[in-house]
């Protein structure tokens, strides 16, 4: 079963993401990852097959820069346990995502999302749902996208 852990905070989050991820190590996982958008609006990556000591060691001495983050571990149902599989997962380099649970129709909106032109970068139900969020953003302000995205969704998740 996999964990979700999310920071914002007047001090760096990265260590504060690791340590939630250290807290819900005891759930069981595959692979775990970690985002943060730094202060001129970049969001930075880095995901880690395996224990969360494998994601330290990918962050190495370059901590992530940043007071917003969001950090997952895994529990792969779609898709091999790998780091393209491993969350977070991204739209463009503007909307960046963590997922537990399925999506039931995944396959039926990532066939409507590729013949939009969407590439996949990985085996997961969970991408739909970031490209589905990018796509709604083109036309609407970002809490009217996260609702629209998930009216498509079936299946039980959290996001
Ligand atoms: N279904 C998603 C995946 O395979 C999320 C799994 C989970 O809850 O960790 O990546």
């Amino acid at each position: 079963m996999c964990g979700i852990v999310g920071a914002i905070a007047q001090r760096q989050v990265s260590e504060i993401l690791l340590e939630g991820l250290r807290r819900l190590e005891y759930r069981g996982y595959d692979s775990a990852g970690l985002a943060v958008l730094n202060s001129e609006g970049v969001i930075q990556r880095t995901r880690a097959l395996g224990k969360v000591s494998e994601l330290e060691k990918a962050i190495g001495e370059n901590a992530l820069t940043g007071t917003i983050g969001i950090a997952h571990t895994r529990w792969a149902t779609h898709g091999v346990p790998s780091e393209e599989n491993a969350h977070p997962h991204m739209s463009s380099d503007e909307v960046v995502l963590v997922h537990n649970g399925i999506i039931e129709n995944f396959q039926e909106l990532k066939e409507e999302l590729i013949a939009d032109g969407y590439v996949f970068n990985s085996q997961t139900d969970s991408e739909v749902v970031v490209h589905l969020i990018h796509r709604e953003l083109k036309a609407n302000d970002f809490a009217t996208s996260v609702k629209n995205a998930v009216a498509r969704l079936h299946g039980a998740y959290a996001l």
